[in-house]
């Protein structure tokens, strides 16, 4: 201990320090333990177009069914894996069981794209590429053009050309990519430019009250001409209220998840699900008066 006390000393000697460490280690393993264990869970909220009355997909969303505490979401477990060594097993069980959902969804007659989360550091891992394609490999049935993978604005930023070269890499494969929250880091057009990911996901932040706030409804304005600029799809997270959908349909922006179309639900729940939506009138008749 002597001999390391030189650089790290205030850190060795600070009881603070080490009681959070050794908590950061007890969560990771627990981490580890539930999904040896098969505690995770993946739920899957749909998305749907509005102006066509259209389930286009659903997003996977990950859940740990916790012996003792219940079924907690993801803000209860993933920041302790972030950026650790456990953020790839994970993301690739995340993967694996997606596209098994997909090819049982497959069997069932239901042919529903699925976008996955997928962390930095997992995303940066050296052999990304390659292990999505065995991933792939392993469920033949499954066209890779099902799969969207979401990656953070912020998290592309961390290493541009890396990021931009793994994306051009997995449209190589067939896999298109979702820039999620889109409009909270610091999306510059040059940079977006770089990225040729096929979807911006609309951060909810600025979806949830643009009926009240005109500086985030000319936010939600500007993405959706941004990515009508550069080609890209557009979607709104956070659709909480009919209303909202209106106002999208009116901004030009057609596809939408959230509250208001349905929350994240168990994979047995799905087809029954897509097999009975609707889109609500008041949608409709947007889309007739905005574009006839
Ligand atoms: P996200 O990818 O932006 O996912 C959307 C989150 O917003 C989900 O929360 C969803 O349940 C919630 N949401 C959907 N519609 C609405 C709405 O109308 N109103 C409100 N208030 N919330 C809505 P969830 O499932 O708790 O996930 C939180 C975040 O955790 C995700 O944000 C994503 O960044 C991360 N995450 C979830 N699953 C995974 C995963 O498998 N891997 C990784 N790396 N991250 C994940
Ligand atoms: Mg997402
Ligand atoms: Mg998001
Ligand atoms: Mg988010």
């Amino acid at each position: 201990v002597a001999k390391e006390a030189g650089r790290n000393r205030y850190h060795l000697y600070d009881p603070e320090h080490d009681r959070r460490a050794r908590a950061q280690r007890e969560a990771i393993s627990r981490i580890e333990e539930g999904l040896l264990r098969g505690e995770f869970q993946l739920h899957y909220q749909p998305k749907v177009d509005m102006r066509r009355g259209r389930v286009v997909g659903a997003e996977a969303l990950i859940r740990w069914q916790h012996p003792q505490r219940g079924l907690l979401p993801p803000s209860e477990f993933l920041p302790h894996i972030d950026g650790t060594e456990l953020a790839r097993p994970v993301g690739e069980w995340v993967i694996d069981t997606a596209l098994a959902q997909m090819a049982a969804w497959r069997k069932g007659g239901l042919e529903l794209p699925v976008s996955v989360n997928v962390s930095a550091r997992h995303l940066q891992s050296p052999d990304f590429t390659d292990n999505l394609a065995r991933a792939l490999a392993r469920q033949p049935g499954v066209p890779p053009s099902d799969l969207e993978l979401e990656i953070l604005e912020t998290s592309a930023l961390d290493d541009l050309l890396h990021v931009a070269g793994l994306i051009d890499g997995c449209h190589r494969l067939g896999v298109s990519f979702a820039l999620d929250d889109f409009g909270t880091g610091y999306s510059s057009l040059s940079y977006l430019k770089r990225l040729s990911a096929k979807t911006l996901k609309i951060d909810q932040s600025f979806v949830r009250d643009m009926l009240h706030d005109s500086e985030d409804m000319a936010i939600v304005d500007a993405i959706v001409g941004m990515a009508e600029a550069f080609q890209r799809r557009v979607i709104a997270e956070g659709v909480e209220g009919v209303e909202h959908g209106v106002l999208l349909l009116h901004l030009g922006c057609d596809c939408a998840q959230g509250y208001a179309i349905a929350r994240p639900m168990a994979a047995a729940e799905i087809p029954a699900w897509v097999a009975n939506w609707r889109p609500d009138g008041a949608w409709l008749q947007a889309a007739r008066q905005h574009c006839p």
